[in-house]
């Protein structure tokens, strides 16, 4: 193979990378990743690097399971590719949308394929516009989301993410999308009690529907647990009265599952984590554990119905793809056989929430919020206060993710929040050696932030 510097001078004349900086990536280098196995990443140096992140948010499996691949070469030999268009479907299509039938909550019985949670997140607006005019409300377009939400990085998905700056890129959003604020007690509750904050939060949904009218609203969309807008853990009280809410005003309810999904927040689905019952849910990611891109909107037997009494003139080439369909199939059968859901419940979830939230001990961590395997840490200089850097948000967090990665950990930063999503079958050992870098790498920000 090619010696690391040549690769990664390759990589920086050829390759652009998603949400990276180029002349960053120019000066640094990428650090090429070459094989996986469990929670484990090599590097083309050969160092052992602990993946505090599952990849992006989804290797909920671990890496390396020999089950998968054998799953995508049988599923290649037989049928590597037909659609799923007009009148035609094909097993591995039909035996996944009768599973997640079976997974979901409350009457969430069909699905509609795409290959990502971007992909899937444009089915949404689509859907839940398509619906209300199948049902002969056309004006109700409005969709309501979440400042610092990412829904994906599409037209549609990215005019849905609320993250300021980023979303704005290229012209978005799409008309009709309109953004309320999120739950982030931490850093935005001020004086009032968490739970007090929870609720006016939740009421910002219902002044924005006052504003637009209950009439023009189609829906709300909005993770159970904020992921990538930096593991936003809402207030006990939020979900409930949101519940209350969109009940009230008989809006569809969109759960954004991407992260939440497939037992990274202990349970099936992130929506019986939180208590909510969703229209539509929109997943990706764990689905197939990353082995493979797919995704989809699982939506109730009503959403379905209503659509399918006309033709929904949507769809991708690779809606339902048979190979990534037997993969993510193969995929829910070990997390349910293996007991991977229930163990990060029961077990491995409530060790690593003791460990994590000790991170709240350290002098620079503010508070430490974790809900099954998702978790966060927000850094402060001053944690009486709840105080930020005084620097650019994201600096300090910046260090330290450099600060883990030198340590062989990877833990994601979100401005000056660190996040962390393991792989679903992390050990109590692998617990213990990522808080153990974490605090490590965390005592060496903490001095350079202080220069
Ligand atoms: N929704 C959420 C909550 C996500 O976190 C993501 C990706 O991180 C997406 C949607 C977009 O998914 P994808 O990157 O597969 O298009």
């Amino acid at each position: 193979t090619r010696p690391t510097a040549e690769l990664q001078a390759l990589d920086a004349a050829h390759h652009m990378h998603p949400f990276t900086h180029g002349a960053e990536l120019g000066q640094k280098g990428a650090r090429i990743i070459t094989s996986a196995d469990g929670c484990w990443l090599t590097d083309s140096e050969g160092n052992r690097i602990l993946d505090g992140m599952a990849g992006l948010w989804c290797v909920n499996i671990g890496y390396g399971r020999q089950e998968l691949v054998d799953s995508a070469t049988r599923q290649m030999s037989e049928l590597p590719f037909y659609n799923t268009f007009f009148q035609t479907s094909h097993l591995p299509a039909i035996q996944l949308a009768e599973r997640l039938a079976q997974l979901a909550p409350g009457d969430l019985d069909h699905v509609f394929f795409a290959s990502s949670g971007s992909e899937a997140n444009d089915t949404n607006i689509r859907l839940v516009r398509t619906y209300w005019e199948m049902k002969g409300e056309p004006q109700r377009r409005a969709i309501i989301s979440r400042w610092n939400a990412y829904h994906g990085s599409s037209v549609g998905s990215g005019s849905l993410g609320g993250m300021k700056g980023m979303h704005a890129q290229g012209g978005l959003p799409i008309p009709d999308i309109h953004h309320i604020d999120q739950p982030n007690w931490w850093s935005e509750g001020g004086e009032m009690s968490e739970h007090d904050f929870g609720i006016a939060r939740a009421r910002q949904l219902e002044e924005k529907i006052l504003e637009l009218g209950p009439e023009n609203v189609a829906a709300f969309i909005a993770e159970p647990v904020q992921g990538a807008g930096g593991v936003i853990v809402p207030p006990e009280s939020y979900w409930p009265e949101v519940s209350r809410i969109v009940k009230e005003y008989g809006i569809l309810l969109i759960a954004d599952e991407v992260i939440c999904g497939f037992g990274r927040t202990g349970n099936w689905f992130g929506s019986q984590t939180v208590g909510i019952e969703p229209d539509i849910m929109t997943v990706a990611k764990g689905l197939s554990s990353g082995y493979l891109p797919i995704g989809g909107s699982i939506v109730s037997s009503d959403v379905a119905s209503v659509i399918g009494g006309g033709e929904f003139n949507h769809g991708y080439t690779y809606s339902g793809h048979p190979v990534a369909a037997a993969v993510a199939l193969e995929n829910l059968r070990l997390l349910d056989e293996e007991g991977i859901v229930t163990r990060v419940r029961e077990e491995t979830g409530p060790y690593l929430k003791e460990k994590f939230e000790s991170l709240a001990e350290h002098p620079m961590v503010g508070e430490a919020k974790i809900v099954g395997m998702m978790g966060s840490i927000a850094l402060t200089p001053d944690k009486a206060r709840r105080a930020a850097f005084k620097a650019d948000a994201g600096t300090v967090g910046y260090l330290c993710r450099e600060r883990c990665f030198a340590n062989n950990l990877v833990m994601r930063h979100v401005g000056d929040r660190m996040i962390i999503s393991p792989p679903l079958v992390i050990s109590k050992e692998e617990i213990d050696a990522l808080i153990a870098r974490a605090w490590k790498s965390l005592d060496e920000a903490m001095v350079e932030a202080k220069e």
